[in-house]
């Protein structure tokens, strides 16, 4: 039997409906924030996440699928192709590559599509992932640097989180600072841990020496007294950083939208500068991160293009849904109607009416003549369908169906034009 891939997953019914019902209130409630959808391919040259992400990232170095694509004519190279670890950069490329800052107007930009990264297998990490996402990014002359843009896609966060019903996050907060003060803060966190790094775990003793940041994300709960009284960059951050991390606090707090400063949440993208942030649900257990993102005013430049700053998020779809399951929300509708067709010759007459009706914007599914009615009406329980309706030679006749709700059991007849306004009341 040939199954699917080791770290990939078939997303079935009936769980794709609460896939759908996410997506739907993604795209109603971005598009009242004037957010518009990007698409970009699922491959790219590996150069743009070498530079984009960052080649000491875990996601560069260690995690990524690439592929040596062989030219197939003359007018072709061969070159180094990817799948895409994550969407920040291609949605950057593209920024750049049509010259969308050209209009001189913020983008507000979302996606929604597969990520690949090779993770090492573990419960709730797949290497097939689904990721929404959103960047603002535009020239500093359209406001793209502004304190009011990362607290309006924090806002949104919480709208979204309210549309899909989804209780018990936390919004953690912090402040990367940016290329002036963060190698400050860097060089400050290297020399403290000079002094306690053989006291930490074999990974924090890597990470003194390669990226002391990385330090921080530290789960190991021997190591943590340690941390924390490691400096906090918030004292390392210049004037700039400062003020703008207090606009972004202020106007959240303005708009009422919760929040905790983190200092030590530095996410595992060198991309960022000053906000980071990440929102966290209890019932995740230990991947408890359910989305993050944060700023990054030196993407654009980093990769080729001019200066655009930028803040963008992207949530984990996987991980959204399987809170929303721990919560049992359900999304699943139930199907309105069975349309039973009953003796020879009568299924062209059902599928007439389900024409009608299906055109009319009711869902409803067909038996087939030659099932016995006790076959049709097990066959409208397993479907979980409100109503059975009856098309018999007699109803064809008379333009009216016996129509009986498979929950009472109760039975009336409708007439033809009055059916599809009974389904759907
Ligand atoms: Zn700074
Ligand atoms: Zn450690």
């Amino acid at each position: 039997m040939i199954k699917a891939v080791r770290g990939t997953r078939d997303l079935l019914p009936p769980d794709t409906a609460l896939w759908n019902f996410v997506e739907r209130k993604v795209r109603e409630v971005f598009a009242r924030y004037n957010y518009q959808e990007i698409r970009t391919p699922v491959f790219e040259s590996t150069e743009l996440f070498s530079r984009g992400v960052g080649e000491e990232t875990d996601i560069v170095s260690k995690e990524m699928f690439t592929w040596e694509d062989k030219a197939r004519a003359a007018s072709e190279k061969t070159q180094s192709l990817t799948l895409r670890p994550e969407n920040t950069a291609g949605v950057v490329r593209a920024y750049i590559e049509h010259e969308l800052g050209r209009s001189g107007l913020l983008q507000k930009l979302y996606y929604i599509g597969p990520q690949f990264r090779r993770e090492r297998p573990q419960k709730g990490r797949y290497r097939q992932f689904f990721q929404i996402g959103a960047e603002v990014i535009g020239p500093q002359t359209a406001g793209s640097e502004l304190p009011m843009r990362d607290a309006e896609a924090l806002d949104m966060l919480t709208s979204l989180m309210d549309a899909v019903g989804l209780k018990g996050w936390t919004l953690y907060l912090n402040s990367v600072g940016c290329q002036e003060c963060r190698p400050r803060y860097n060089q400050a966190l290297r020399e403290a841990l000079a002094g306690v790094k053989d006291k930490l775990c074999s990974d924090c003793q890597r990470r003194a020496e390669t990226n002391p940041l990385r330090v921080l994300d530290c789960k190991v709960p021997e190591d943590q007294d340690i941390i924390n009284a490691l400096p906090k960059i918030a004292e390392y951050l210049d004037e700039g950083c400062r003020t703008h991390f207090a606009e972004v606090c202020a106007i959240l707090d303005t708009l009422g939208v919760p929040y905790q400063v983190n200092p030590r949440m530095v996410r595992g993208l060198d991309y960022y500068t000053r906000t980071t942030f990440e929102f966290t649900h209890g019932e995740l257990g230990a991947q408890s991160a359910m989305l993050g993102g944060g700023r990054y005013d030196g993407l654009s430049e980093q990769i080729g293009g001019p200066k655009a700053p930028g803040i963008g998020f992207a949530i984990g779809e996987d991980r959204l849904v399987l809170a929303l399951q721990a919560q049992q929300t359900e999304a699943a509708e139930p199907l309105p109607a069975f349309v039973m067709p009953l003796g020879k010759g009568t299924n062209r007459h059902a599928m007439k009416l389900a024409r009608e009706l299906r055109s009319a914007g009711i869902a409803v599914d067909v038996s087939d003549e030659s099932f016995r009615l006790k076959k049709s009406f097990e066959t409208a329980e397993k479907l979980g369908a409100k109503y059975a309706v009856i098309v018999g030679e007699n109803e064809v006749a008379a333009d009216a169906f016996n129509v009986k709700d498979l929950k009472s059991g109760e039975q009336k007849t409708i007439a033809r034009a009055e059916l599809a306004a009974f389904l759907a009341g």
